[in-house]
């Protein structure tokens, strides 16, 4: 037989809750703590003045019984005032301490509640016993307060008032109370826990929302920043290589000369192009060319001092800065960076690439003054003419003057 879809429907949605209930379940132990221990530290002083008050409480002439009453209410608020002592303080410690709820929180904050209605039931079975005080409406705050006061998801309440539905009534049905007061007493016994049951399921459900609610907003956040700080990267970055993109490295150049106007020294750029690269694509797909490409830029950047400026311009062709450097030391590590890439060996599926690059190399003198542009284009001359004699070779090309514009 089918189950019918209302009833699977109901099962997953019961499923779900009861999932988010448990995850919540440790940060609202927390806050009901933090609730607990500012309480305690009202209720303290309250149990003990009552208690006080009770232990001096001569009763009238007319009610001499009233005098073991007044003790035996004193004691109960000794006795509240103790284990609110001890709860309150071990509620502090869960809280500074651990800073997260564990199992034995959460116990804690059960061992409270039920401790706290056991007391409220006790009181109001003393009341009632007596025919004196404040009667059942003890019992019927105390049950409202954790109602309202403890965030416990259903799984826990429903046991919880349940049982103090059980306990409560057992005790009357023990007690001598007045019979006329019996079938509300009995009403009532239903109707405190009952209440207490329904408002702390609305608050639990409403807790548990935002709490969820909140997670959900912290987590796309995080997504968010990630992806901020993503883009960020991606402005001056290329995705493939990780290397430094075009406009950053135009950037950088521009920056560099800036400098190297107000101190004089000279700067060197080197331009490789892969050679054969569309051959590489054609034989091995875009994926093989695309491990080429990162195995050159791993290659060159090792190759390379951390002070020289690498970047891919683009395709399968990169630029180096060499800040400081003249022509002879340019082409040297253009020589290096030549010999780098022809040993590198890119393993991809099962087979080895192997390439070659062609390097062209320009150098501006420190009495000469230029803009990057002009160096630029020298270095692209160099390569060009680098591929027309052979390629996996290195070419050098000295800015011209009609390539040069002057210092502004
Ligand atoms: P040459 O020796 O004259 O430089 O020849 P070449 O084949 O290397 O040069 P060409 O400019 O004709 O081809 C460059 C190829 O690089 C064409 C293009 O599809 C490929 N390419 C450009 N960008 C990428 C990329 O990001 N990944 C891959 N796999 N291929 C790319
Ligand atoms: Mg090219
Ligand atoms: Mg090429």
């Amino acid at each position: 037989m089918q189950t019918p879809a209302w009833l699977f429907q109901c099962v997953q949605r019961w499923r779900s809750a009861r999932l988010d209930g448990a995850s919540v379940q440790g940060e609202a132990t927390m806050e009901s703590l933090r609730r607990y221990r500012t309480i305690a530290c009202c209720v303290l002083p309250l149990h003990l003045a009552i208690a006080w008050i009770f232990s001096r409480f001569s009763p009238p002439t007319s009610h001499p019984e009233w005098a073991r009453w007044a003790e035996l209410v004193s004691l109960s608020h000794w006795c509240a005032a103790a284990g609110v002592a001890v709860s309150g303080w071990w509620a502090h410690w869960y809280l500074v301490k651990r800073q997260r709820a564990t199992g034995g929180a959460v116990a804690l904050q059960i061992g409270i509640a039920a401790a706290y209605l056991y007391f409220g039931a006790h009181v109001a079975l003393l009341d009632l016993r007596f025919e004196t005080g404040a009667g059942s409406s003890t019992f019927m705050v105390i049950c409202v307060m954790f109602g309202v006061l403890a965030l416990m998801r259903p799984a826990i309440t429903v046991p919880l008032f349940s049982a103090t539905y059980v306990i409560f009534s057992y005790l009357l049905e023990n007690t001598e109370v007045n019979p006329n007061q019996l079938l509300s007493l009995r009403v009532m016994a239903f109707v405190a826990p009952a209440l207490a049951l329904l408002t702390s399921t609305i608050n639990w459900s409403q807790y548990s929302r935002a709490v969820l609610l909140r997670r959900q907003l912290r987590r796309s956040n995080e997504a968010l920043q990630l992806q901020k700080q993503e883009l960020a990267y991606l402005a001056d970055h290329d995705a493939l290589t990780g290397l430094f993109n075009r406009r950053e490295f135009m950037r950088l150049a521009d920056m560099e000369l800036q400098r190297g106007r107000r101190v004089p020294a000279e700067t060197s750029v080197i331009m490789l192009d892969i050679d054969f690269f569309k051959k590489v694509n054609d034989q091995f797909g875009h994926p093989g060319g695309d491990a080429v490409l990162q195995s050159t830029a791993a290659t060159l950047r090792k190759a390379l001092r951390v002070t020289d400026t690498l970047a891919r311009m683009g395709g399968e062709e990169f630029i180096v800065l060499l800040p400081g450097t003249g022509e002879d030391g340019a082409r040297l590590v253009a020589e290096k960076m030549r010999e780098a890439v022809e040993d590198m060996v890119t393993p991809f599926e099962a087979e080895s690439i192997v390439i070659t690059a062609s390097l062209g190399v320009s150098t501006l003198r420190a009495t000469d003054w230029s803009d990057f542009e002009a160096l630029y284009a020298a270095a692209d001359r160099a390569l060009y003419v680098a591929k027309q004699t052979g390629r996996n070779r290195v070419e050098f090309a000295v800015p011209e003057s009609s390539e040069r514009k002057p210092h502004r």
